[in-house]
């Protein structure tokens, strides 16, 4: 069997200690994720989903246990390569959306690339693709409040695959959803499983985590069930997925390496810093008016 893509071995998550009572969420949690999977992992509220992705997507560290990405045990991995990680192999997809209010669709997709210093042209276009991909080619110059909840969460997926997106983490994504919208961005999700993407979807709710090929499922912080378990279970095609974790684990050593160089880190924060502005132009314009007023007033 090859390397799993993802593997978690005996997670442990705790809040508190000290002064508060101290909260055990994961109680020793034990996964493999290989590429090309579409896992779902469902629970009850409360369960520990949701601090469970926030450490597969390395938003969030454990309190103890390990962490293996492609073999790479994530708590020896340098703040370039974590950075990496979560910039290019992850994408992830929230239950709010989290998208900028005050940006356009187009802007809020093309956000990641940004942070990754790619090109504005490269930007522009790829973005561009990527909403006409999800039918949003109509909707680009729209602001998240002129887009139904549907099509937010359809911008936030192409914001998810702006960067690539090899694994998506998708937190509840259907939560604030009608059952048709829903059921669009299921299909959706659906789709990017099906062209290689690892998909992993958390929810509470059994009808959608149905959609998935493979089913886990949590309760107070440790996994009691898990359809790969089974006989039935058929995993996905391995030729296709042993390329793309060969493929990631590669990306991740290169990507540390060209990372590495200070100088070229600090000129990406001045461009990503100066893109940020651009972006809210009128904002930086009226800082910068406020600027020139406060040290006027001064010198008179
Ligand atoms: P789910 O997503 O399955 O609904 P969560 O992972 O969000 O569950 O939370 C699991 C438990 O962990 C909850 O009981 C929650 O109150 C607790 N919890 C989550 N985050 C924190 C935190 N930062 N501090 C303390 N407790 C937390
Ligand atoms: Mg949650």
């Amino acid at each position: 069997m090859s390397t799993p893509l993802i593997e978690l071995k005996h997670i442990r998550k705790s809040y508190g200690g000290g002064d508060s009572p101290q909260v055990d969420v994961l109680r020793g949690v034990d996964l493999s994720i290989h590429a090309g999977e579409f896992v779902a992992i469902v629970g009850a509220s409360g369960s520990g989903k949701s601090t469970l992705m926030n450490i597969l997507g390395c938003l969030d560290r454990p309190t103890a246990g390990d962490y293996l990405f492609a073999g790479e045990n994530v708590a020896h991995l340098d703040s370039d390569a974590l950075a990496w990680l979560r910039r290019e192999a992850f994408g992830f997809v929230f239950q709010g959306y989290h998208l900028i209010p005050s940006a356009s669709a187009q802007e809020n997709v093309e956000m990641p690339a940004i942070y990754a210093g790619i090109s504005a042209a490269e930007r522009h276009a790829r973005a561009r693709a990527l909403l006409t991909r999800l039918g949003l080619a109509d909707r680009t110059g729209n602001r998240p409040h002129q887009l139904s909840g549907g099509q937010q969460q359809r911008v936030s997926i192409a914001r998810a695959l702006m960067n690539g997106g090899h694994i998506i983490l998708a937190d509840e994504p259907t939560g604030a959803l009608d059952s048709h919208s829903g059921a669009e961005v299921m299909r959706l999700l659906d789709e990017l499983a099906s062209q290689g993407h690892v998909v992993i979807l958390i929810t509470h709710d059994r009808d959608v985590a149905a959609r998935a090929n493979r089913i886990i499922e949590i309760r107070d912080g440790l996994i009691i069930s898990d359809s790969a378990d089974s006989p039935r279970h058929r995993p996905a095609s391995a030729d296709s997925a042993t390329l793309q974790a060969v493929d990631l684990r590669q990306r991740l050593a290169e990507g540390a390496e060209h990372n590495g160089a200070w100088k070229a880190e600090l000129l990406d924060a001045v461009q990503a810093a100066w893109r940020v502005m651009w972006i809210n132009r009128f904002r930086t314009a009226l800082t910068l008016l406020g600027i020139i007023i406060g040290v006027a007033s001064v010198v008179v």
